[in-house]
């Protein structure tokens, strides 16, 4: 029996009023609360399939994409931001080609060129933002991360971290799952600090850093670990999980300090007999004039071995941050630190707000520290512990302002009280 004409009817399965629960009416169109869900399904399934082929699957992201995410979290460092986004663009590429891509016919000379693993250097004074970088890199490429430090590694044998437990590290980090692992970033820090020439920091282990350049050379070049699972010493009945490193990416970084004094020398060594127009006095590492300047031989005098030179292709060169870029850092990024405190106080109802001076003293204070933007939080968590420690208790505080008295000789900040009515 045909409905009545009266009767509201999905126009998409034609189901009526009493068979539903909602009808919704559009211009001339009606859809039902079955047809909605029908149709959120279908778009959740479509958007989870765009979001699998985003960053950290099989969609490799842009070097420019890279570089506006890195943007959004790290200040300056321009020419070191766009290598890296260069650099780990075509290290994902390496890897899709070794897997799944094959776009090249079989007659094209480019299917046989070989793409090289190339790990990444990065050099740059203390609190710089090199392990910042590598950090955000990892988030940004959704892939399992871990930190090492160099001058903790050991040979094997000897007492000490060795290279396997920063792979079983890495492990860990991807919660076991050696496929994702096989794709993760290892940050090793300090990577000067294993230089031939340079001394020994240890004094209870009489370990080269020649011999350690050795052990990590073996995991950067790509080899297979046997991992221990538990970690800890290697023992001949244990089970272990086999990780292969050709992979994964390694970001190496270090201060270098007198790297830039070797760079000079060469530079002045060279520019007798040569017709050189430049000014080479100024071999400034912290400079992109002074990146663009580096020639692997200058690493090889600081004490890295020719072979770790080669398999750390990518160099990128940090500044020391100006005063200007460390106040930046305390306001910009997504997680800036006073942006947080902001947060976290107006969660009480207190408005923050912080003198452009207070933040430059903050700026100055941290650069006489000499540990670049490092010093930055621990300053800024000395000058708000009281203020987060009262404030949550008090209810006539509308609005803090730190000046830079407070930040010069800790005066107390400005307050400003709620008024009366709003406080009753
Ligand atoms: P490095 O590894 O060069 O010694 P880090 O990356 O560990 O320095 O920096 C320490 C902290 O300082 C970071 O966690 C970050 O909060 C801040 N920082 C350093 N450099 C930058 C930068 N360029 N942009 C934003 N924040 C930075």
């Amino acid at each position: 029996m045909a409905k009545p004409t009266n009767v509201t009817l999905c126009s998409f399965c034609g189901k009526s009023h009493s068979e539903v629960n909602r009808m919704i009416s559009g211009p001339g169109v009606y859809i039902c609360d079955h047809c909605i869900e029908l149709c959120k399904k279908i778009m959740d399934k479509e958007l989870a399939a765009e979001a699998k082929t985003d960053i950290g699957s099989s969609k490799i992201p842009k070097p420019a994409e890279i570089y506006a995410e890195m943007n959004k979290y790290i200040i300056g460092q321009d020419s070191a931001k766009k290598s890296l986004s260069v650099g780990v663009h075509n290290h994902y590429k390496r890897i899709q080609l070794s897997e799944t891509f094959n776009g090249f016919d079989e007659d094209d000379e480019l299917r046989d060129v070989e793409l090289e693993k190339s790990n990444l250097l990065l050099i740059g004074p203390t609190g710089s933002g090199k392990t910042l970088l590598a950090k955000t890199l990892a988030r940004i490429l959704d892939v399992p991360f871990c930190i090492a430090d160099a001058t903790a590694l050991t040979e094997a044998g000897y007492v000490g971290e060795d290279v396997e437990s920063i792979i079983l590290r890495l492990l860990q980090n991807a919660d076991y799952d050696v496929e994702r692992a096989e794709r993760g970033i290892i940050y090793i820090d300090e990577i000067d600090k294993i230089g031939r020439t340079t001394q020994n920091v240890s004094i209870t282990r009489d370990v080269s850093g020649e011999g350690v350049q050795q052990a990590l050379l073996k995991i950067l070049e790509g080899a297979t670990c046997n991992v221990p699972p538990q970690g800890g010493r290697k023992h001949p009945q244990q089970e272990y999980i086999q990780i292969k490193t050709d992979q994964i990416l390694f970001i190496c970084g270090g201060a270098f300090v007198g790297l830039d004094k070797i760079v000079q020398r060469r530079h002045g060594a060279d520019s007798v007999g040569f017709n050189h127009s430049q000014n080479n006095e100024s071999a400034d590492l912290h400079s992109e004039v002074g990146a663009a300047q580096l020639e692997p031989e200058d690493l090889l005098q600081f004490g890295l071995i020719p072979e770790f030179i080669g398999r750390l292709p990518v160099t990128a060169v940090l500044n020391e941050l100006t005063e200007e870029e460390l106040v930046l850092v305390l306001t910009q990024p997504r997680n800036a630190l006073t942006k947080q405190y902001t947060k976290l106080l107006a969660m009480d109802g207190v408005k923050l707000k912080f003198q452009k001076e207070a933040l430059k003293a903050l700026a100055k204070k941290s650069i006489e520290r000499g540990t670049g933007a490092r010093a930055l939080r621990s300053l800024l968590e000395d000058l708000m512990r009281d203020l987060m420690y009262d404030l949550p208790s008090r209810s006539d505080v509308s609005q803090v302002t730190i000046n830079a008295a407070t930040v010069e000789s800790g005066k107390a900040p400005s307050l400003k009280k709620t008024s009366r009515k709003k406080a009753a």
